[in-house]
């Protein structure tokens, strides 16, 4: 069987690397010094990745807000903090989701 070349990028929250497709993605408008929550992984642009985890989204913030990101350098905290908002409300809303199907109302 032939095995398919699967793109990995690693997490900006905890460094491990993971397939292309399992991981968060923002696109990073450096022009424009914007970064957008990339859910369908098409926006233009350098992208970085995050586990679609809350601590990995809290690690990548923590490390946005100390400056730590060289990705992101130049682009206003503000927009890096609306972007993983979204990621956030993304990760979170499945999750949620899933809990309450499983769970059948309560
Ligand atoms: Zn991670």
């Amino acid at each position: 069987m032939k095995k398919r070349h699967v793109p990995e990028r690693s997490c900006a929250g905890c460094g491990a690397k993971k397939e292309k497709g399992k991981l968060l993605r923002f696109a990073i408008k450096r022009k424009e010094g914007r970064i957008l929550f990339d859910e369908r992984q098409k926006i233009e642009g350098r992208g970085i990745y995050s586990c679609p985890d809350p601590k990995c989204l809290g690690d990548l913030e923590k490390r946005a807000r100390k400056k730590k990101v060289k990705q992101i350098r130049g682009i206003p905290l503000d927009a890096v903090l609306e972007a993983l908002a979204d990621a956030k409300r993304h990760a979170g809303g499945e999750d949620g989701k899933r809990l309450t199907e499983r769970e059948g109302g309560s």
